[in-house]
């Protein structure tokens, strides 16, 4: 048996960064930038008003109080989107809409509520003349040309995930199209012949195949694209068929057919076409894990118990799928918890126990979900976390602090 960290690191230590493409960088959420993106312009472009007020030179209401206001002639209005004509001078202003360019001359934006313009209005005076009722100053209310983004500078440099606030700094600087690092197509194939496709009747003795869909949902959940190769039988020649359709994805991923029972032939059929590179882990659940390549496409054989499936993807396949997608952070959270569970360990493995876990103040605390045998599928649909419980504890008791994998966090 093999250790955690050696698994993953024989898994890593096969797949490669993938190649990258060009896409509309809407289609970019989430995939990790494959150029340095620098700014062909300034963003804003221009000098412009961040409030909507008076457009003034500062100078020019110097003496400006409350009780004895200062006085400039309005010469115009500028909106968002638009080049004021006129230019300011000492005893004009020029009323202006948040995002519109200052016009020449001014160097300040005086809000509306930092003038009498309400009180003009509530006479129905023309706005002809409007009284600064506090001293400015210079830049006041003005968001900078290009201090957001400077022309030519490295906005995202290559390496960069895209999330939606990348995507919207590339929209910015008018970027319509980003290279990234493609996703990864993953074949998801489950073998047994006690499986039934959803859609057909249940016959006596079979089960649904419900490890494509969990399998294929969690591929679909950190980026990469399923291939749903549907049902194998426990036969080497099915088997093998339905293997072959997977040749042209990026990694292939079964569940079943990798422990010892006569019609375990998963491993069988990687042993003779592929090269396996290991059978176990020391883990619970999902002792029995198969890691090969297969005609140079990565294997991972996931145990067929639903649980262990969806435990043994989390710690190798989405490690996995991520480094494809050149991402540098490969491991989820980890928080510490305080287990209000006892949880024994017989066989020196290492445990991943399915856990709730809650937020109390600055403190979290998990309850693991009741009975934890890897077929329970709805004890992992009440879980949000794993507790890991190391090989050398025999035992963990309620009130210790434990380390805790996060799957989900209830903000998501
Ligand atoms: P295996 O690893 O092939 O011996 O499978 C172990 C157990 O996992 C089987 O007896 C089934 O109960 C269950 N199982 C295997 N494949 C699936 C599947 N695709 N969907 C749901 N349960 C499965
Ligand atoms: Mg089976």
């Amino acid at each position: 048996m093999i250790s955690v960290e050696e698994a993953l690191e024989k898994v890593l230590g096969y797949v490669q960064v993938l190649d990258r493409e060009e896409k509309p960088i809407l289609q970019c959420l989430g995939q990790v930038l494959d150029e340095d993106v620098y700014s062909p312009i300034n963003v804003p472009p221009l000098d412009n008003a961040a409030m909507d007020g008076y457009a003034i030179k500062a100078e020019s209401a110097l003496s400006a109080t409350p009780t004895s206001p200062v006085f400039l002639d309005v010469i115009g209005e500028v909106s968002a989107g638009t080049i004021a004509e006129q230019e300011v001078g000492a005893l004009t202003a020029l009323r202006i809409m948040t995002g519109a360019p200052l016009p020449k001359g001014a160097d300040c934006v005086v809000r509306f509520e930092d003038t009498d313009e309400a009180q003009l209005r509530s006479y129905r005076s023309p706005l002809s003349q409007i009284g600064i009722l506090h001293q400015a100053t210079q830049g006041q209310n003005v968001r900078r040309a290009g201090e957001d983004i400077a022309q030519g500078q490295l906005v995202l440099p290559q390496g960069t995930v895209l999330r939606p606030s990348e995507i919207g700094v590339l929209a910015s600087i008018g970027k319509e199209t980003a290279w990234v690092i493609r996703r990864p197509v993953v074949a998801v194939l489950a073998t047994g012949d006690e499986l039934v496709a959803l859609g057909q009747p249940l016959p006596e003795g079979k089960i649904y195949n419900s490890n494509s869909f969990s399998i294929a949902a969690q591929v679909l959940r950190y980026g990469g694209i399923p291939k749903i190769l549907g049902i194998a039988r426990d036969r080497v020649d099915d088997i093998e068929n339905k293997i072959n359709e997977a040749l042209s994805s990026d990694m292939l991923v079964t569940s079943g057919g990798v422990s010892v029972g006569d019609y375990d032939l998963v491993k069988d059929v990687l042993a003779e076409q592929g090269e396996v590179s290991f059978w176990t882990v020391r883990m619970k659940p999902g002792k029995p894990l198969a890691f090969g390549v297969i005609k140079g496409v990565p294997h991972l054989g996931l145990p067929g118990n639903p649980v262990s499936s969806m435990i043994t993807f989390e710690l190798f396949v989405r490690p996995a799928i991520l480094k494809m997608m050149g991402k540098k952070n490969l491991s989820k959270p980890t928080i510490k918890a305080i287990i209000e569970s006892s949880i024994r360990n017989t066989d020196g493995r290492r445990i991943f126990a399915r856990a709730t876990v809650r937020r109390e103040g600055d403190r979290y605390f998990a309850r693991t979900t009741g009975p934890q045998g890897s077929g329970i599928l709805t004890s992992m649909a009440r879980a949000n976390g794993l507790v890991i419980v190391p090989e050398e504890v025999k035992a963990v008791k309620e009130g210790e602090t434990v380390q805790v994998i996060m799957l989900d966090w209830s903000e998501e």
